[in-house]
């Protein structure tokens, strides 16, 4: 593998400029490279699992839009059904009959939902479904963990996780306290904590919302019995359980990660694959409890652009494309491939270091571990993660900029792409 130092010249001219244009030159918070150092790559196109930048440097992506791309970029069927729907309009503000080849793909999909609501991104699905949570129950206090991303509503900007956990932020000011007043917290995988709270709370918590596989503190899977013992609990306390399957919805499995673990929660949020690029969130859950939304019922929640047809169309296209059969068991041994590789590689280079996946999600943390909680993974040695990611850049490997963020891949990734990965960490770990 050569040692190639990539040329970013006119990546870092746009940049420059953006930085006067927009708050930290992004539009969402972990496009910068503010924990790795360096300048972020300004992206010119994408194609199935490579990224050119506005230099022409291409890179093998491990980001994939931040979970969307499950399918490879722009992938030829999406990219023919997008031009034909464009050509029906883009937004109808009416009913579509899209939107009920999506609603029953999905709940044929996730054993949770009955019944769904689209949405146009994550964070309003998360929104969403707490007033839901709320409005069902009466109750107005909700358990979250720590390091848990739920999108960026106020009542969730409480130890949250992705760019919050990344930039180091204190929750956020301009968030009312009254709001996050609500918001309990409890350590990922601790079942001890939930039940203290849930104790010291009686009859006043609506629910528990969490990602049941953590990828916004890096990658966290549950352990063993702690889904389960989420499920009893809030049966027991006559609160809702919430699965946010905005990141692991279609990804750790074809129905998800209460699909995987076997465990059905009573409301479920998606985003990202279900929109195949284009923005579209969900949450859908038992039919008594969606039959409460507006104007079924009486909790109001709309959106002008909300099951728009193109949107939907690129959905659509891409969940038919994963129910091929094979799909997911390469997914799987694919990412096992780069992830135990990864680790090993880590091992004889002499670095301290954990990592693991399940399906097309892995992490790698720069601590010995194990990793059961944002604690935890905050252990990692971070100086160490950004020589890395900065090596791999400049190897052609794209890495999302932050320790606590997982990485994706997507059946567009080839053997070949991951034995090169794999290649290019071995130079880099060996320079650490
Ligand atoms: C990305 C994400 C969100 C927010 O989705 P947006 O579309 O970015 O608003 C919410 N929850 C989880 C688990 C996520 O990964």
């Amino acid at each position: 593998m050569v040692n190639t130092t990539i040329k970013t010249t006119k990546s870092q001219e746009i940049f420059a400029a953006a930085q006067n244009l927009m708050p930290g030159g992004v539009n969402s918070p972990v496009r910068a490279f503010k924990s790795v150092g360096g300048q972020p790559i300004v992206f010119d196109h994408v194609k199935g699992a490579y990224i050119w930048d506005v230099d022409g440097n291409q890179y093998i992506d491990y980001v994939g839009t931040w979970g969307p791309a499950i399918c490879g970029h722009a992938h030829p069927e999406v990219i023919a059904a997008l031009h034909e729907a464009l050509e029906k309009g883009t937004s109808f503000g009416a009913p579509c009959v899209l939107e009920n080849v999506l609603a029953e793909m999905v709940i044929d999909a996730v054993p949770s939902i009955e019944m769904v609501r689209f949405v146009n991104s994550g964070t309003e699905a998360c929104m969403a479904v707490l007033r839901l949570m709320r409005a069902f129950t009466g109750r107005e206090k909700i358990i979250k963990f720590e390091g848990c991303y739920h999108g960026h509503a106020d009542m969730f900007l409480v130890k949250a996780g992705s760019g919050v956990a990344t930039l180091g932020l204190p929750d956020s000011p301009g968030v009312p306290k009254s709001v996050t007043s609500s918001t309990l917290t409890a350590p990922f995988n601790d079942l001890e904590a939930v039940k203290a709270l849930f104790e010291e709370n009686r009859d006043q918590i609506a629910g528990v919302i969490l990602e049941p596989v953590v990828g916004n503190a890096g990658f966290i899977p549950p352990d063993t019995g702690f889904l389960e013992g989420l499920r009893e609990l809030t049966q027991e306390h006559g609160a809702l359980l919430v699965f946010d399957e905005v990141m692991t919805g279609f990804r750790i499995a074809y129905g998800g990660a209460q699909e995987k673990f076997g465990i059905t929660p009573d409301l479920t949020t998606l985003g990202k694959v279900i929109g195949g690029g284009l923005p579209v969130g969900a949450y859908g859950g038992r039919q008594d409890i969606m039959s409460m939304v507006a104007p079924a019922g009486p909790m109001y929640q709309a959106g002008t652009l909300s099951g728009n047809p193109l949107a939907m169309t690129a959905g659509i296209k891409t969940l038919e494309l994963l129910q091929k059969a094979g799909t997911y068991e390469y997914l799987e041994q694919m990412t096992k491939k780069l992830a135990n590789g990864l680790l090993q590689i880590a091992q004889e280079t002499g670095h301290p270091a954990c990592s693991d996946s399940i399906s097309a999600m892995f992490g790698l943390f720069f601590t010995a571990g194990p990793v059961h909680n944002y604690e935890d993974a905050k252990k990692s040695d971070l100086a160490k993660f950004a020589r890395f990611h900065r090596g791999m850049l400049e190897h052609g490997i794209y890495l999302a900029p932050s320790q606590f963020e997982a990485g994706f891949t997507s059946f567009a990734h080839t053997e070949e792409d991951i034995d090169r990965t794999l290649e290019a960490a071995k130079d880099v770990m060996s320079q650490l």
